[in-house]
C-alpha cells in the first residue's frame, strides 16, 4: 500500500497557495478564490522580468489556478496569449497530479525593444497588443480524453475582462472576476490573488438557462459584492481567503468547500530534452556546443540542463 502524500503547507503564511471554492447561500452563484504566495514569487523571480510584465504573468498564474481547480482528474490546463504586442506570448499552466496538488508554472516572452517604447507603466492593452491577439485555453486530460481548446480575443482593459468574455462566449456563463499581482510592500516578495463568481444555470443540464427576475437580482447582487474587492485585499497575507470571503458576502452567508493546494512545478526533464536534441543535425549539435558542453535552458523555470555532444547525438543520457 502506498502512503498518503504529505502536503507541506506554505511556511510564510498558513493559507497561501490554495484555491477555495465557495457558494453564496440562497443563490445559484458559485465562486472560487485563489491566493498565491511563494508559488507566485518563485515563478516570477526565476526571470528578471520588468515589473509590469511580472504583474500580468502573476495574474495569469492566478487565472490558471482558478480554472485549473475545476479539473476532476489528472490533467493540464494551459492558458496562453499570443499577440503582436511587446509581449508576443504569455503562458501559464496548471497540472493536477495524482497527489491532488495543482502545480503551476509560467513565463513571458518579451520584445524588450518594443516594450521600452511604452513608457514606465504600460497598460494591459499596450503590452498584450489587444488589437490582433488572442487568448487560448487548452485542457489536456491524457490520451483517453479529448483535448479541449477554446479561444477568445484579447479585448478588454484587464486580463479579468478577457477571462470574463471567454466564459460568456464559450460557455454562456455570466462570470465576474478580479485578478491581482504585486510585490508585498513589507517583504518585496511577489504575491498574486484572484476571485471569481459564476451564475449557474438553474435546474438540470439540458434545460434552458432561466434568468428570471429573482435570479437576475441575485446575480447582480453577488457580482457587485465580489467586484467590490480591492486589489490589496486579494494579496494581503494577514487576511486569509475565508476572512476575505466572509468580508465580501457575510450578509448573505457564504459556504466554503475543501481547498485545493497549489505548488510551483515544472515538467522539464533530461529524457524529454534529449528527445528534442536528437532531432538536430550533427552540424547543429556542433554549433550548440560550447567548451564541450551543450546547455539547454528551460524557459519556464530557467533551469539549465547540461549535455555532452555525444549524449545529444546519441539521444541517450
Ligand atoms: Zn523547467
Amino acid at each position: 500500500m502506498s502512503e498518503a502524500p504529505i502536503v507541506i503547507k506554505d511556511p510564510a503564511g498558513s493559507r497561501d497557495n490554495e484555491v477555495r471554492p465557495f457558494q453564496i447561500e440562497g443563490m445559484d452563484v458559485r465562486g472560487r478564490a485563489v491566493r498565491l504566495g511563494t508559488v507566485a514569487d518563485q515563478v516570477l523571480s526565476a526571470h528578471n522580468y520588468p515589473e509590469p510584465v511580472a504583474r500580468i504573468l502573476g495574474e495569469l498564474l492566478a487565472l490558471a489556478a482558478l480554472l485549473g481547480s475545476i479539473l476532476k482528474f489528472e490533467g493540464i490546463i494551459t492558458i496562453q496569449t499570443k499577440s503582436g504586442g511587446p509581449i508576443p506570448m504569455l503562458v501559464a499552466d496548471f497540472e493536477l497530479k495524482a497527489d491532488g496538488t495543482g502545480y503551476l508554472r509560467g513565463y513571458a516572452d518579451i520584445d524588450h525593444d518594443k516594450l521600452s517604447t511604452y513608457g514606465k507603466n504600460p497598460s494591459f492593452h499596450g503590452m498584450i497588443g489587444s488589437k490582433s491577439g488572442y487568448l487560448a485555453l487548452t485542457i489536456d486530460q491524457g490520451q483517453d480524453m479529448e483535448r479541449y481548446q477554446g479561444i477568445v480575443d484579447l479585448k478588454g482593459e484587464t486580463l479579468s475582462d478577457v477571462a470574463r468574455n471567454y466564459f460568456l462566449n464559450s460557455e454562456q456563463t455570466p462570470t465576474a472576476m478580479r485578478l491581482s499581482c504585486d510585490r508585498d510592500p513589507v517583504t518585496g516578495h511577489w504575491r498574486a490573488g484572484g476571485i471569481m463568481v459564476q451564475h449557474l444555470a438553474r435546474g438540470e443540464t439540458g434545460r434552458e438557462r432561466i434568468l428570471d427576475r429573482e435570479t437576475e437580482e441575485h446575480w447582480n447582487r453577488a457580482s457587485a459584492l465580489m467586484l467590490s474587492v480591492k486589489p490589496e485585499e486579494m494579496l494581503d497575507p494577514q487576511l486569509d481567503l475565508d476572512q476575505l470571503l466572509y468580508r465580501l458576502f457575510n450578509e448573505d452567508g457564504v459556504r466554503v468547500f475543501e481547498a485545493a493546494h497549489l505548488a510551483k512545478g515544472c515538467r522539464c526533464d533530461r529524457a524529454r530534452l534529449l528527445t528534442v536534441l536528437s532531432q538536430f543535425s550533427d552540424d547543429d549539435i556542433e554549433h550548440m556546443t560550447v567548451d564541450g558542453n551543450i546547455g539547454v535552458n528551460c524557459q519556464f523555470c530557467n533551469k539549465t540542463w547540461d549535455f555532452t555532444p555525444e549524449e545529444a547525438r546519441g539521444g541517450t543520457a
